[in-house]
């Protein structure tokens, strides 16, 4: 039987776990929390349950992919969001709802928007023919090397190519005329870790498959619901996750890795390893590879770092639905390459008790406050951190009218350097490594390492990118490269 090690139980690194066991190799999973699932992690306090990160999944059917390659239906229930979230803007008193129906949205809308159905069509109907005109040419599929990912674009109709030469704001400008609805129709970039800015227009894909493809899920029970049963299914089939063991080094290694080694000096070996460890900065801090030496990983575009809070309530707020975003008046990029706190940030906020009473005691809310901030690069401490919640505690407070500071039973916060430490997310990076035109497809550090044969990446930032379903797909691209260097065992 052949062995095979996964660094991390990330999804990317339990997808590729089932992927493999299923195939007949024995896995066993090193993993330096104490949980499993990476970012898709969980937080329980005092009587509160909370989805540490993800909170909503897109393209879903990947999922249905993945449980469906093992032989199983998907073993936890998904529900679409409807409306997907609402909008509070700075200085409005009430909400814009965000629907996937254009009649509703138009609805929404139509005080400072009169042509949004005519002009949201035609932006979708674009961003679909590029989803679909890329999706199994260029995201789901492994390249050879640069030669073989430049013929593959060649096959994507140059229509497409206005799409390279603008960002994410210029895309939305050329459709929408109000301020509000082009803000919203480039939250997505926010989804990726970065601006409207900073986010190539190609991304306005990312519009398509929220409003028309597949819109956004919640996970029944819980985002972590998932995690559980892939982690049960893992037991059945004898997988073993090994907690709080983090690889540090690598020992004999010759053109082939023999041996992994942990912080007591432990040495693992197998016959293949796969890294979803970020796998940018494992071949820099791991490896010693110098093409990603802390100064080299220092200059590469990395996704916004979060600022996170987690808040058990005492009482009901009734002007939070299960997603919504509250807009400050600095939409820009300077706030995110700053040593200082933001003073008016925008923040998301998901109120998990809106929708599964056993996350919260009875007549309690269950808040996860998201806030993307400078990473370790840019504000080395956050011994701020306190009164940097507070700011958005108060601020939250005033927008939905209800004073959380007095009902707090539960908080927690995780600043940058929290995440970097927990889960060796790079300088605290909340998504990994950017999408940017140099960035993705064969410009992202690749699946396979260029110099162990037997070494494999996995997860946010390998291909095709990051989120959950991105990391789905990395683990489907990964078991591709590994059969086709050591063949199908049955
Ligand atoms: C706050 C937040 C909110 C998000 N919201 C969403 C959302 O709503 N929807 C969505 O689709 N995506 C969301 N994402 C993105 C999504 O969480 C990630 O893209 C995805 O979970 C990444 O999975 P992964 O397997 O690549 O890596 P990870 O989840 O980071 O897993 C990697 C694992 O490897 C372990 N590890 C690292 N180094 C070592 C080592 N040397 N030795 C041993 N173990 C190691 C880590 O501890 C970790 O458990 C969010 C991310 C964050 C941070």
């Amino acid at each position: 039987m052949k062995k095979a090690v996964i660094i991390g139980s990330g999804l990317g690194g339990l997808s590729t776990a089932l992927r493999l066991s299923h195939k007949g190799y024995d896995v066993t999973v090193l993993e330096k929390h104490s949980t499993p699932g990476g970012r898709l992690n969980i937080i329980e306090q005092n009587g509160f349950r909370f989805d540490m990160g993800p909170s909503f999944m897109s393209m879903t059917y990947e999922l249905d992919e993945l449980f469906n390659s093992v032989g199983m239906k998907v073993p936890i229930e998904l529900e679409e969001l409807d409306p997907l979230y609402q909008v509070f803007f700075e200085g409005q008193k009430k909400p814009r709802l965000i629907y996937k129906d254009l009649k509703k949205l138009a609805e929404e809308f139509k005080d400072i928007e009169p042509n949004l159905e005519e002009n949201a069509k035609k932006y979708l109907e674009r961003a679909g023919h590029f989803f679909h005109d890329t999706v199994d040419k260029v995201v789901k599929t492994n390249f050879s090397n640069k030669l073989d990912y430049v013929l593959k674009l060649t096959r994507v109709p140059l229509k497409h190519l206005p799409y390279l030469q603008r960002n994410m704001w210029g895309e939305v400008e050329k459709h929408f005329t109000s301020e509000e609805v082009k803000v919203i129709f480039s939250l997505v970039a926010f989804f990726l870790g970065s601006t409207p800015f900073q986010t190539p227009a190609i991304y306005s894909l990312l519009n398509y498959t929220e409003m028309k493809h597949n819109g956004y899920w919640k996970v029944k029970g819980g985002m972590y619901r998932l995690v559980e049963e892939l982690v049960k299914l893992l037991n059945e089939k004898g997988v073993k996750i090994v907690y709080n063991t983090e690889v540090v080094s690598v020992g004999n290694n010759n053109g082939k890795l023999y041996e992994l080694i942990d912080q007591n000096g432990k040495k693992w070996t197998a016959d293949i390893f796969i890294s979803n460890s970020d796998a940018a900065s494992f071949r820099g801090k791991i490896l010693k590879r110098e093409k990603f030496s802390e100064e080299k990983l220092d200059q590469m575009h990395w996704t916004l770092a979060p600022f996170t809070i987690y808040l058990g309530v005492k009482g009901k707020i009734d002007k939070l639905t299960h997603h919504n975003y509250f807009l400050g008046s600095n939409f820009s990029d300077t706030i995110f390459t700053s040593s200082i706190s933001p003073q008016k940030p925008y923040y998301y906020v998901n109120a998990l008790s809106k929708s599964e009473a056993s996350c919260a005691p009875e007549g309690c809310e269950n808040l996860f406050i998201l806030c993307p901030v400078p990473d370790l690069r840019y504000k080395k401490s956050w011994e701020d951190k306190e009164e940097l919640a507070q700011n958005i505690i108060d601020d939250l407070s005033k927008r939905v009218g209800f004073d959380i500071q007095s009902n707090i039973i539960t908080k927690k916060i995780l600043a940058p350097d929290d995440w970097a430490n927990m889960l060796n997310l790079y300088k605290g990076s909340g998504l990994g490594l950017a999408h940017d035109i140099n960035q993705v497809g064969a410009f992202r550090p690749k699946n396979k390492d260029e110099k162990l044969s037997n070494l494999y990446y996995v997860g946010a930032s390998t291909t095709p990118g990051t989120g959950l379903p991105m990391v789905i797909i990395s683990s489907k691209l990964v078991m591709e490269r590994i059969e086709n260097d050591f063949g199908a065992l049955h």
